[in-house]
This record gives C-alpha cells, sequence and structure tokens, in this order.
C-alpha cells in the first residue's frame, strides 16, 4: 500500500525525494509560468521511484488538483522530469490524501520560484477585531458539524467536492470563482460551511464570510432604509472571500441585483475569492439579470447530483456510525428505497428511529420503519406484503430442494449456481431462483443475497428486474419459470 510508504523512508530517501522535487520544479519553471506552478503544483511531491516499471510517482492531495496538474503540465512535466533525471522515465499521477497536511517533502515553491507572495501575517489585534466585528455584524451562525471530513463523497458529488476541497486548500488562485449547485437536501450549505471552516482555520489573517443570500437581501434592504449603503460596501472591502449560499434567492429582488453585481464586480476585479451555491444551474436563473448571468458563465461550475442506492445505505451506516448507533441493515435498505433524493431526509428517517428506540427501549421494526417514512410523506410499498399473500404454507418446500431442482434441471451443480460465475445458463438459472425465493418464500431480498454469496443487493435487485424482463418476452424461460413455480406449489 502506498499509503503508508512514505512515512517508512529514511531521512535520506526523503532528501533525496525532495531534491528531486526541486530539481524538477526548477526545470519547469524555465518554460512554465510560474505563478500557474504554484497554483497547480505547489500541494504535489514525488511519492516514490519505482526503478522496475521505469515511473516516477507524483502525489497530489485530491482528484481534482491531480486532473488540473495533468491538464496543464502533463508533458512539461513529462520534459522535465526526463531532463533532469532519466530520459527513459514516466509519470505515475496518483491520489495520496496524506500529504493535504505539511510535510516533510515539501518545499515552498513561492521561495523557490522566487515569486513574491503576499505575506504571511501573524493576525494582529486590529484584524481579529475587525474579523470579530464582522462577524457580529453579518450574525450568522456556523454549523460546526459541516466539516470536510465528515461529508460523503459519491460520484455525482465527487467533482463538487474536490472543487470545494481544492478551493478551500488554495483559495485566490486557479479556483475562483466557483459555483456549486444541485437540489436541495444534497449537501450544498455542508460543502459552503466546510470551506468557510478550512480556510479560515487555514488563513487566520484573512476575512472570509459566509452569508445565505436571504441575509444578504436583508442586509441591504436594511441599509437602504437606513440610506447607508455605503457603510455596508465598505464593510464588503474587508473581506476577502465571500461564500453566498442559495444565490437563487437574488432572483426577483432588482435592487438588490444591482448591488450584488458591484460587490461581485469589486470582488472579482481585486482576485478575492467568490463562492456561490445554487439550487438550479447558472442557466436557469433566469430572473437574474443577464449580466450577472453571463458572469456566472465563466465560473468553475460543479454540480451535486442525488447518491445512488448503494450510496444511500453507506450514507446511512455512516450516519449510525458517526452516532456509535446501529439499525439492522434490513430497515437501511428499505429506507434507502423509498427516500431516493435528499440526504437530509435520510437523516431525519434515522433520528426518528433513533429517538423511537431510546424511548421505547425496544429494537426498531419494519412497521416503525414504515411509519417513519410515511411521516416523511413518502407512501413505502411493503415488500413483504407479496411474500405472504403468495406463501402458501401448507405446500411451502424447502427452498434448498428447489435450488436442488433447478440445479438438475439446468444440468449444473449447486455450487456453480452459488458460485459468481457470469456464464449464461448458470445466470439465469441464479436469476429464477432469486425471482422464486421473492414470490414464494418468505425471504427478503437480504437472504437471497446471503443465500448465493452474492457481494451486494443492488446485485440482487438488478437480477430480479432483470429476470422479470426476460419471462416477459422469452419464451423458453417463461416455460422454465412455470414448471419450477408448480413445483413449489405442489
Ligand atoms: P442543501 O444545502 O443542499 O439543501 P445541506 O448541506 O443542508 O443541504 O444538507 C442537508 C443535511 O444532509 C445536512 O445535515 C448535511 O450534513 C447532510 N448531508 C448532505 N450531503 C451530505 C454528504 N455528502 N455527506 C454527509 N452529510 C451530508
Ligand atoms: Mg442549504
Amino acid at each position: 500500500m502506498l499509503i503508508d510508504i512514505v512515512d517508512q523512508y529514511d531521512s535520506e530517501k526523503k532528501q533525496y525525494l525532495k531534491e528531486l522535487r526541486t530539481k524538477i520544479i526548477l526545470q519547469l519553471s524555465t518554460q512554465q509560468d510560474h505563478k500557474k506552478i504554484v497554483a497547480f503544483l505547489s500541494k504535489a511531491w514525488i511519492i516514490n521511484i519505482e526503478d522496475s516499471e521505469k515511473k516516477v510517482y507524483i502525489g497530489f492531495s485530491n482528484d481534482f488538483m491531480l486532473s488540473n496538474a495533468k491538464k496543464n503540465f502533463n508533458k512539461s512535466l513529462k520534459d522535465a522530469i526526463q531532463t533532469v533525471y532519466n530520459p527513459q522515465y514516466n509519470i505515475e499521477y496518483i491520489v495520496y490524501p496524506p500529504f493535504s497536511t505539511s510535510s516533510d517533502l515539501l518545499i515552498d515553491l513561492w521561495d523557490l520560484l522566487n515569486i513574491k507572495a503576499t505575506e504571511k501575517k501573524i493576525p494582529d489585534p486590529i484584524w481579529e477585531s475587525l474579523k470579530d466585528k464582522l462577524y457580529n455584524y453579518f450574525g450568522i451562525l456556523l454549523d460546526p458539524s459541516f466539516r470536510f471530513d465528515n461529508f460523503i463523497a459519491w460520484s455525482n458529488n465527487q467533482f463538487a467536492f474536490s472543487a470545494a476541497k481544492a478551493v478551500a486548500e488554495t483559495p485566490w488562485t486557479a479556483y475562483n470563482p466557483l459555483f456549486i449547485y444541485g437540489n436541495v437536501g444534497l449537501g450544498k450549505t455542508h460543502l459552503m460551511q466546510a470551506i468557510w471552516n478550512e480556510i479560515n482555520s487555514n488563513y487566520p489573517d484573512k476575512v472570509i464570510i459566509y452569508l445565505p443570500a436571504t441575509k444578504l437581501i436583508d442586509e441591504i434592504i436594511l441599509a437602504i432604509q437606513k440610506k447607508n449603503l455605503s457603510s455596508l460596501m465598505r464593510k464588503f472591502d474587508d473581506v476577502d472571500a465571500l461564500l453566498i449560499d442559495d444565490i437563487q434567492f437574488l432572483a426577483w429582488k432588482d435592487k438588490t441585483q444591482e448591488i450584488f453585481h458591484n460587490i461581485f464586480n469589486d470582488f472579482h476585479s481585486k482576485k478575492k475569492q467568490i463562492i456561490f451555491s445554487s439550487d438550479r444551474p447558472p442557466r436557469e436563473l433566469t430572473e437574474i439579470e443577464p449580466r450577472l448571468k453571463t458572469r456566472f458563465a465563466i465560473w468553475l461550475v460543479a454540480d451535486i447530483k442525488a447518491p445512488d442506492y448503494e450510496t444511500r445505505i453507506a450514507i446511512l451506516q455512516s450516519k449510525l456510525e458517526i452516532k456509535q448507533e446501529s439499525i439492522d441493515s434490513e430497515l437501511l435498505w428499505i429506507i434507502a428505497q423509498n427516500i431516493t433524493s435528499n440526504v437530509r431526509e435520510l437523516e431525519w428517517a434515522l433520528n426518528f428511529l433513533l429517538t423511537r428506540k431510546a424511548f421505547s427501549w425496544n429494537e426498531i421494526t419494519e412497521n416503525d420503519v414504515y411509519a417513519c417514512l410515511e411521516t416523511l410523506g413518502y407512501n413505502p410499498t411493503k415488500p413483504m406484503e407479496w411474500n405472504t399473500n403468495n406463501l402458501n404454507s401448507k405446500s411451502q418446500r424447502n427452498f434448498d430442494t428447489i435450488v436442488e431442482m433447478v440445479a438438475n434441471y439446468y444440468s449444473i451443480s449447486v455450487a456453480e449456481l452459488k458460485s459468481d460465475s457470469r456464464k449464461k445458463e448458470i445466470t439465469t438459472a441464479r436469476q429464477i431462483l432469486m425471482l422464486i425465493a421473492k414470490k414464494h418464500f418468505r425471504r427478503t431480498q437480504q437472504k437471497i443475497w446471503m443465500y448465493f454469496w452474492w457481494k451486494n443487493h443492488a446485485t440482487v435487485i438488478y437480477a430480479i428486474w432483470n429476470i422479470e424482463k426476460k419471462l416477459k418476452s422469452d419464451e423458453d424461460i417463461q416455460q422454465d419459470y412455470q414448471i419450477f413455480t408448480e413445483r413449489v406449489n405442489q
């Protein structure tokens, strides 16, 4: 595993990798813009040199940094490595999160490339009091539980997550401005406040303000009424990074848009960091005046879409872990099958059930889960119903005998049926068995899954969906299925 590898290097090896990095950066700087190098490569390190593969491993703190470095430097970085190290070696890019903190292998690129960096100020008391004043002024309470380390990434939010982290690590550089959008309850506010937290702790001498758009509107209206708009504008002069949440609320307010436009232009021209969230993409902010909207088009836009089924289960499990609680996984499946597009509601459901558990001292049952879903306005399908309806307990055979029968019928062994072989006849037999179990046995999908030693529940859902489809069109399968179900009910 690469993850711990660097820790185990002796100081000589570390020194060697560090010097190599210095040489590569200096070589690169003969051809590339220095500021760009700092923006994209200050969190990139040589992790290892693998002589057997003729590869130099370069690690980045996250995907976003990695893909941007690759996009901007792939060729020149390779040239630099081949010039200063070995003409036969290639690059292997990897994500290496342990490096997101400070590292032995780090050298300050600002120094190295002789760029005048903005001086890192120790926050002086005047700054501190200014910060306090601004917080008091806007009166925003942030939720300390909205952090990166408890934000769960899935395929549909990975880009937004990585972009948010990259901005938080190196604001005022390449990812300015950033626009994050997605439906309600999918973690926009969580990400925005995580960014706030991170920049704030990395750059204590800077003023970072998080404002819900509604709050900004209130402030502007108040300032207009009190005729002290200019003093509100002056507040923004002192702000280094501005996060505005739910920008769509600006849509119907003409005057606020205009003022916001000024703030925006000012930030933009001074290269101060701006981050927005919205429930819709820039092009759909139809009510926002065109000149503001075209501005959004040049931004880095990252969307968040709903998690898939597997991820919803993972979210529920991880929230339980944080609370040091547990709920039967079969019950979690029911929740995840019904609540499909809103992480906040997944959380509500968990809290509802845990509260019920705490008060009744009983284990949570399926009925509790259905009650909870109904309270949330869902109309859950109760999968047990079709099982019990079809259940004919008098003639119920043992499932194992059905498995044997199906195996014999197709001339395959029971072991093959339970294997993960993907041969067509084995797959079909396996899927038919799953359907029989679902329709004719008091077996939940979890048990089917365990029975076949399959890796995950989604596979079972897919298998059943697939065989039901085939049953509609394939006469052979229809016939086979008929034979089996007659036997089941004999
Ligand atoms: P939005 O602002 O998009 O409406 P929030 O950020 O308020 O959504 O998220 C709603 C709830 O769901 C919060 O409690 C948040 O912590 C949780 N949540 C949303 N997305 C995630 C995620 N990816 N990982 C962990 N928790 C999440
Ligand atoms: Mg929100």
